[in-house]
């Protein structure tokens, strides 16, 4: 990065909590940012988080989340603003679920193993890898397939249920609107988002509602 002269902004938006070798995610970088989406592990309904080490630059994130504007008495502007002002509602949602984030996690992870210990033996089923260095927040469970069942099958065997699941991201360079674009990479994402079912996975979920999953 340094050698590059690349500024790298790591998004993190939905490993809130989880260490790599020691470290939290989002702090790799020179950037990091989190989402508070509705659908994440904490959230304060929408809106997110950057998080940097550099003072400087985050005091003129700042300054420009809140319209830029010039310490003058009137409003002035100098500088193109914007209005990404946290609220006070929003604030307190967020500080609310932040003591959470530990009871969360841990059913999160309740969840995951539930999951690897009914479908992890099954032939061709395969959960994420857990390291000895890595420390998942186990936001959302997902299974790769070996490429003779296909996450169709499995959606809507489980659809016909009234069980949603839905498949695992389609990678940013696969998007229409990027494809014009040079990108790295040796295919990893593209066979996860071909073989990747993500199975519910929300901290409501009960012993009965996993197993239903299951059978
Ligand atoms: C959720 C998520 C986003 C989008 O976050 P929003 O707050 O919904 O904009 C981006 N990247 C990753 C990896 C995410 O999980």
């Amino acid at each position: 990065m340094q050698k590059n002269n690349a500024v790298l902004i790591e998004d993190a938006a939905e490993s809130l909590g989880t260490k790599y070798k020691g470290k939290y995610t989002g702090t790799f970088g020179d950037y990091g940012i989190f989402s508070f989406n509705g659908n994440k592990i904490i959230t304060t309904s929408g809106g997110g988080m950057l998080v940097s080490d550099n003072e400087e630059r985050i005091s003129k994130v700042r300054f420009w989340s809140t319209q830029s504007r010039d310490k003058a008495r009137h409003y002035q502007h100098s500088e193109l603003g914007y209005n990404y002002r946290m609220s006070n509602v929003v604030a307190g949602i967020g500080r609310g679920q932040l003591r959470v984030l530990d009871q969360r996690m841990a059913k999160k992870k309740y969840i995951f193993e539930f999951y690897k210990r009914e479908l992890g033996k099954l032939d061709g089923v395969h959960f994420m890898p857990i390291n000895e260095w890595n420390e998942p927040n186990y936001w959302l469970s997902c299974i790769t397939l070996n490429g003779q069942i296909k996450p169709i099958d499995i959606m809507e065997a489980l659809e016909k249920e009234n069980i949603e699941s839905r498949p695992v991201w389609k990678p940013m360079h696969m998007q229409p609107v990027f494809c014009r674009h040079d990108f790295i990479g040796e295919g990893v994402s593209e066979k996860i988002f071909e073989n990747g079912v993500c199975l519910p996975s929300d901290t409501k979920m009960t012993d009965d509602d996993l197993e239903k999953v299951c059978c």
